[in-house]
């Protein structure tokens, strides 16, 4: 039976960057919070580019100058042609939002212990090495949640709200039956780190560099200590065109990319090659009667633009927020919830609507041609930034971009595909 009163009042599931964020805000407020983590910081994770937006929530954290310490800085980030060649830096402090005009790439394996224990000193009853491995939500009362220790005996908690930052492992949507593939991004990535690498110099040092390649793209991500991050994230018929080991279609696709074969001439592997897989989804519903998913456990989007950490602190937020006022008020929290979902979704759809079309040659033309009539390269850096709230000074030259897209695109079913397609 499990002891109401060693319970905490809200039992967060998973110590990556949402649920270390939540389990700190709820602390800071005072609330009794306790973070379960399956596994022991410092453990190694994908995500290693942040966006400047993500500063804010470090400042809230108190854990900027830490950031900085451990994190390569990067004023913006390079797109380059394979079809072309060309090359096209968008610099973060061009964006419309000028309080946050740069940001970090980190080893996440630092970055994570970093915010863990934050949430640790700010009061929470942060455990690793203890996996979440079941729950039960009871109708007006405790949530039961079994959980077990690496090395230990499972034990058994009743908290009053649970927050599920499982990630990728979707813990509540999986056993809810709640999670939807996303037929419009159905990519995989393949991903190693690498020294001996080209880097960017002068002004475009720390840049991330996407690669647009055939049939996906690739990232190039400065780590410390003369690391680079290197992925490739291919679509159905990348994959389905893979022979052999991961390692070795990692070293094919990089052969047949001209602009990042170039880069690569005198790199060695020090990792080894990892693969993520089933990519990009969403549960249909974020929250119900004590709980809400936060971050990768709600849904993920494609990484091109570098958004997965900001929003997983970002639903960290609003998840802390909902939490909090359900202990006081579940009706007023109800609401909360409500508002939270349209956030989270909508942060999500803004930077998918970019995505989803990363691939077509009439993106990739306009890409890499920015124009800033109407400030539409203003406003395409702003969300690269990750300037995700609905703001009419980004909405307005987004709207232009897109609308200049879907003329583009009509050109282009109308029979200018040659041209656009040699252009991206
Ligand atoms: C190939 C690839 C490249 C990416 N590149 C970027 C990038 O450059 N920039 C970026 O911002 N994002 C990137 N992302 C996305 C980013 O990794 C995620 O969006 C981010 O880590 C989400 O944070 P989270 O806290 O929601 O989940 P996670 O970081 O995955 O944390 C979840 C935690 O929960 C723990 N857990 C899971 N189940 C349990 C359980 N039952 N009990 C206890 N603990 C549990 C896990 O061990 C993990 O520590 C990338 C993702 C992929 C796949």
């Amino acid at each position: 039976m499990p002891d109401p009163a060693a319970s905490p009042d809200v039992l967060v599931i998973g110590g990556g960057p949402a649920g270390s964020t939540a389990a700190a805000l709820l602390a800071e407020q005072g609330r009794d919070v306790m973070l379960l983590e399956k596994d022991t910081h410092p453990r190694f994770h994908i995500g290693e580019s942040l966006l400047p937006r993500n500063l804010g929530i470090f400042d809230r954290l108190g854990v900027r100058d830490a950031v900085d310490a451990i994190g390569v800085f990067k004023p913006g980030a390079e797109f380059v042609s394979d079809a072309t060649g060309r090359r096209i830096t968008f610099n973060f402090r061009d964006g419309l939002d000028q309080r946050f005009t740069h940001s970090y790439h980190v080893e996440r394996a630092k970055f994570d212990a970093l915010l863990f224990d934050t949430a640790l000193a700010k009061g929470a009853r942060a455990k690793q090495g203890v996996r979440v491995t079941d729950v039960a939500f009871v109708p007006g009362g405790r949530a039961r949640v079994t959980a077990r220790p690496a090395d230990g005996d499972e034990f058994t908690l009743a908290p009053r709200y649970v927050l599920d930052a499982s990630g990728r492992d979707t813990f509540l949507a999986g056993r809810m039956k709640l999670l939807q593939a996303d037929k419009n991004n159905n990519t995989a990535a393949l991903f190693a780190h690498f020294r001996n690498v080209e880097c960017r110099t002068g002004d475009q040092a720390g840049c991330i560099s996407v690669h647009l390649a055939e049939d996906g793209w690739f990232w190039f991500i400065p780590l410390p200590d003369e690391v680079m991050s290197v992925g490739f994230v291919g679509t159905q018929r990348a994959f389905k065109a893979r022979q052999g080991s991961t390692h070795d279609f990692l070293f094919d696709r990089i052969d047949r990319s001209p602009t990042v074969r170039a880069r690569m001439r005198e790199a060695e592997l020090c990792s080894e090659v990892r693969t993520a897989g089933n990519y990009s989804y969403r549960a249909r519903a974020s929250w119900g009667e004590g709980y809400m998913m936060i971050g990768d456990a709600f849904g993920f989007v494609d990484p091109v633009f570098s958004s997965g950490v900001l929003l997983a602190m970002s639903a960290a937020e609003l998840g802390a927020e909902v939490a909090s006022v359900w202990l006081d008020d579940p009706a007023r929290a109800r609401t909360l919830a409500r508002r939270a979902e349209r956030l989270m979704a909508g942060s999500m759809d803004r930077f998918g609507w970019l995505i989803y079309r990363i691939n077509e040659p009439v993106m990739r033309h306009l890409f890499m041609s920015p124009s800033n009539f109407l400030r539409m390269r203003d406003g395409v850096v702003s969300v690269l930034a990750g300037n995700i709230e609905q703001k009419r000074g980004v909405n307005v030259p987004l709207v232009a971009f897109k609308t200049v897209y879907h003329v583009f695109s009509l050109a282009h079913r109308l029979g200018l595909r040659a041209h656009i397609a040699s252009a991206g």
